[in-house]
């Protein structure tokens, strides 16, 4: 489905608890000239054929970076074949490389600068942001003329994102909020276009910020335990293969308190040696 002017989407439908609303790849370019592909999908043969699928439907152009947002596997695993099929140099993270050069060879990764623009067909130009906090090697990419931010895992289309370290992930939503992004294309979920696609990144720290709040909350209420604090902040009826990371997210606002010097972690509990 084509997003906007040089931007394409290819959709693929995943049952991934995760991934509410599948998962994306985008081409972002001109067809009739060159084109950037944006992640790989996941090493499940059946995604890669999608994506090629809806690479021989634009036509077969030209691509002239294969990039990628992270190194999880959803994003990583059909990059060999993908590659392979393109013949694209790939551009990551520099902490990502040395994966990625195992998995296409050397000669065929490109650390992407912060902040470098890529260019391709149609004139379009890209712009790659570091960001990190999902993880740490994690890029967004954004199209200014066309407003559109590929925000990878950092920002989803129908649900908030894991976090691995919470305060560069606070910083990097701060970064994007900043951008004056109308259409949020996101990994996984739908694509939100304007007026939602404009406020996203303010309303996910509000989001964040709103959680730390529930933390203090339960911590002033006595509840030490994240498996406690998950229980009093998320509804009752969270599903099951979300709760781990719920109590992860809560253990990053714990994590983050602490460092800010908000709260202090008590060895609580003790078992005998190995
Ligand atoms: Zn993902």
């Amino acid at each position: 489905m084509q997003i906007s002017p040089h931007v394409y989407q290819c959709h693929i439908p995943d049952t991934h608890a995760m991934h509410p609303g599948g998962t994306n790849i985008y081409f972002v370019g001109d067809p009739a000239e060159e084109m950037v592909v944006i992640d790989t999908g996941d090493y499940d043969r059946d995604w890669t054929r999608q994506i090629l699928e809806f690479y021989e439907k634009l036509g077969k152009p030209k691509i002239t970076r294969i990039v990628v947002t992270h190194g999880h596997m959803d994003h990583i695993g059909g990059l060999d074949r993908v590659q392979d099929a393109m013949q694209a140099p790939v551009g990551c993270h520099p902490k990502l490389a040395k994966k990625l050069s195992m998995m296409v060879g050397e000669k065929n990764v490109v650390k992407l600068r912060s902040r470098e623009m890529l260019q391709t067909g149609g004139g379009t130009k890209i712009r790659a942001l570091f960001t990190p906090g999902h993880a740490e090697d994690h890029v967004c990419f954004y199209v200014a003329a066309e407003r559109v931010l590929f925000t990878g895992d950092t920002i989803l289309g129908a649900s908030s994102s894991t976090v691995e370290k919470l305060d560069d992930y606070m910083k990097s939503l701060g970064q994007l909020s900043k951008l004056r992004a109308e259409i949020i294309a996101p990994a996984h979920g739908p694509v939100v276009p304007p007026p939602r696609g404009r406020n996203l990144s303010s309303a996910y720290m509000g989001h964040r910020n709103g959680r730390e709040e529930q933390v203090l909350a339960a911590l002033a209420k006595g509840i030490t335990s994240p498996d406690e604090m998950v229980k009093d902040i998320y509804p009752k009826n969270l599903k099951k293969a979300l709760r781990p990371a719920a109590t992860r997210n809560v253990r990053q606002h714990l994590e983050k308190l602490k460092n800010e010097k908000r709260v202090v972690e008590i060895p609580a509990s003790y078992k005998l040696s190995d």
